[in-house]
């Protein structure tokens, strides 16, 4: 097999396809050759597992988790990497690739054409200009994954894994909360990649609860209180809730005391149960 993540192999390959990287795509590839091989086993590909990847590049990580997994489906949008890939990817035959926008995929078909009665687990690099769309369509779309293991900006990897309730949070914790239990595996430095990213990334690890934290029911009511408090961060969360949602400064105050909430507390200070207490009793 080619080790792609030597710089040279990577470059010898882009250059015979004639490939120009995309920034616009999220276009930044691994060339620190520690990294995949750990990724690829902390997210649980082995045999008798079923792997979706989304955004495989040249395939380094792809090589990896087709050497562990029993089955690896990767998602890449951009056309120009398909033959790349079946290049690179030439030795293995447990892999499919699908060339699409994972955005506009409904993958919980895609993981019952593919995968059967596997067990599935997500691992991927993602494109960072749409980190959060991405991990929230998956979380959402309730897919029966037990775990999501992402390289996102280390930035976006901390507000992910802060503790819901302290300043770190905000609203995308309170939502990944809700569905799984994340985790901060690793830091990657920005020179792992290439192009080189002007920031450092983090590999996190989600782990997918059965069930949600609440009933359903109480889910739509549960993202809109959430996006309203956290709207406005520095305002409390009286002000934020009643302004976002356009309610009665008098309404927000009763139903936040009622709920057990002290109004004049910024959003970050809540707890998933406060959330739950307040999307239980308003009316939307
Ligand atoms: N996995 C490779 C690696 O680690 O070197 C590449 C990771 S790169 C950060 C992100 C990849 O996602 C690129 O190959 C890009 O073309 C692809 N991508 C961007 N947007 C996508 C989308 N909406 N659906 C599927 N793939 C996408």
């Amino acid at each position: 097999m080619k080790r792609l993540s030597d710089i040279g192999t990577i470059k010898d390959i882009l250059s015979r396809h004639g490939f120009i990287f995309s920034k616009g795509l999220g276009q930044n590839f691994l060339i620190n050759p520690s990294v995949c091989p750990k990724m690829a086993e902390l997210s649980g590909a082995k045999e008798g597992v079923g792997v979706i990847e989304i955004g495989p590049g040249i395939g380094v990580l792809t090589q990896e988790l087709c050497s562990l997994a029993e089955k690896v489906v990767a998602i890449e949008i951009d056309k120009r990497l398909i033959p790349v890939l079946s290049e690179t990817l030439n030795e293995f035959d447990n892999v499919k690739i699908i060339n699409d926008d994972v955005m506009k995929l409904d993958l919980n078909k895609l993981i019952k054409e593919e995968f059967g009665d596997m067990k599935v687990v997500v691992c991927a690099n993602l494109p960072y200009y749409i980190t959060s769309p991405v991990i929230m369509k998956l979380l959402e779309d309730r897919l029966s994954v037990e775990t999501i293991t992402v390289m996102v900006q280390k930035e976006a990897a901390q507000r992910i894994c802060a503790e819901v309730g302290t300043r770190d949070s905000g609203a995308v914790t309170v939502s990944v909360n809700y569905y799984s239990k994340p985790e901060m595996l690793f830091g990657v430095s920005a020179g792992s990649f290439m192009p080189m990213p002007k920031v450092d990334s983090a590999v996190i690890r989600l782990n997918v609860y059965k069930e949600p934290l609440f009933e359903p029911e109480n889910s739509k009511n549960f993202f809109k209180v959430v996006r309203a408090a956290f709207s406005q961060r520095r305002k409390t969360v009286l002000n934020s809730i009643s302004s976002s949602l356009g309610l009665e400064k008098q309404t927000v105050n009763k139903l936040l005391s009622d709920s057990g909430v002290n109004p004049q507390v910024r959003a970050e200070k809540l707890s998933m149960n406060d959330f739950a207490e307040i999307s239980r009793r308003i009316s939307l």
